[in-house]
């Protein structure tokens, strides 16, 4: 196993409620949509983020919340972390190194200068084009407005001709309409890759939505079928990836025309520690350990639910340490909850 990537957080608040986020996953918080990080705690994020680099890492997504409802935390982060990639590329004439961001689309636009600057890759979480649903997944409260300026911000990364990888969570309002969003994808010459990813099971969800088990029960979709449908419509299966470093749930990625589809299906097994059978969130745990997560205080967690284990500033080679030591578990009693 090697070294992992790591997500940083660089806002606690988020424009958006999507119905499947949890509280401290990508930071996830009831707090209003913008908060201001002071200043030490914006402090603690680069030293976090710059020990994290001294550890070895060099794969880094910038998240949130919605990382752009905070752009000068963003955008401070994001070009130490982009001066250093490229030295470091010019230095050790590397390629393997990367800076993303993760987005929700509604204001890429507004700081596109500073969007195109900066990332690799850009993702951006779109899960329907249709209004009614796309208000429904994401809470939004102002969905016409926000679907319409995330199209805007597709058209404008487009034009600068920066990379982006299209990402939706399958939802039984949305399922249907996946293939909708594949052919959207394959209409810009920019979006290089789609990925779906299945509803993760969490113990809590944001704000008023509830039991994260109970959720899960209602909503989780298998994308299975989708599979079966990308295979029938001649998607050639390049790949079982993994995650940076090995780590995540193995995922297949397929070639269709130009467009590469990545199925993040969580039922297909995961990396855990000898700590995980001692888990709160055990019995249900699909996601295991598949990056450092870098909160905007600096607490680095090494899974996304809030019971997995946690790291604090200062500890990030042990944090690294900490992945070298997890195993892949196919989870095979969990796979008939898994069966629907
Ligand atoms: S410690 Fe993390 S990876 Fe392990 S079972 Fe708990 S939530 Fe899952």
């Amino acid at each position: 196993m090697d070294t992992p990537s790591a997500r940083i957080s660089t806002a606690v608040g988020c424009n958006h409620r999507c119905s499947f986020c949890q509280t401290g996953g990508d930071y996830g918080s009831t707090a209003a949509p913008v908060i201001p990080i002071k200043d030490e705690r914006h402090g603690t994020l680069v030293v976090t983020a710059l020990s994290l680099w001294d550890a070895g890492v060099r794969h880094f997504s910038i998240t949130g919340g919605e990382p752009l409802t905070n752009p000068r935390v963003t955008f401070e982060l994001s070009a130490i972390l982009r001066m250093k990639l490229d030295q470091w590329k010019r230095e050790s004439s590397s390629s393997g190194c990367y800076l993303r961001l993760n987005t929700n689309g509604v204001l890429v636009k507004k700081y596109i200068d500073q969007v195109a600057k900066y990332y690799d890759l850009v993702k951006v979480s779109l899960h329907s084009l249709n209004p009614e649903v796309y208000a429904s997944i994401t809470g939004s409260r102002t969905p016409n407005a926000d679907l319409g300026a995330t199209l805007e911000g597709l058209a404008f990364l487009n034009e600068r001709g920066i990379k982006v990888r299209l990402q939706s969570v399958a939802t039984p309002e949305n399922v249907g309409e996946l293939w909708r969003l594949i052919e959207f994808c394959r209409g810009f010459d920019n979006i290089t890759d789609f990925k779906v990813f299945d509803i993760s099971e969490y113990p809590e969800l944001w704000r008023d939505h509830g039991n994260g088990s109970a959720f899960w029960q209602q909503n989780y979709v298998s994308l299975d079928p989708l599979e079966k449908e990308i295979q029938e419509r001649g998607g050639m299966l390049l790949e079982i990836a993994q995650s940076v470093g090995g780590y995540g749930n193995p995922m297949p990625i397929y070639q269709l025309g130009n467009l590469r589809i990545r199925l993040r299906h969580s039922s297909r097994g995961a990396y855990y520690s000898d700590a995980c059978k001692t888990c709160k969130a055990w019995k249900t745990c699909g996601d295991g350990h598949c990056n450092a997560e870098v909160g905007p205080n600096g607490v680095i967690k090494v899974c996304r639910p809030m019971e997995g284990i946690t790291f604090r500033p200062g500890q990030e080679g042990e944090v690294v340490a900490f992945f070298k030591n997890v195993h892949f578990n196919p989870r095979s009693d969990l796979q008939e909850r898994w069966k629907r």
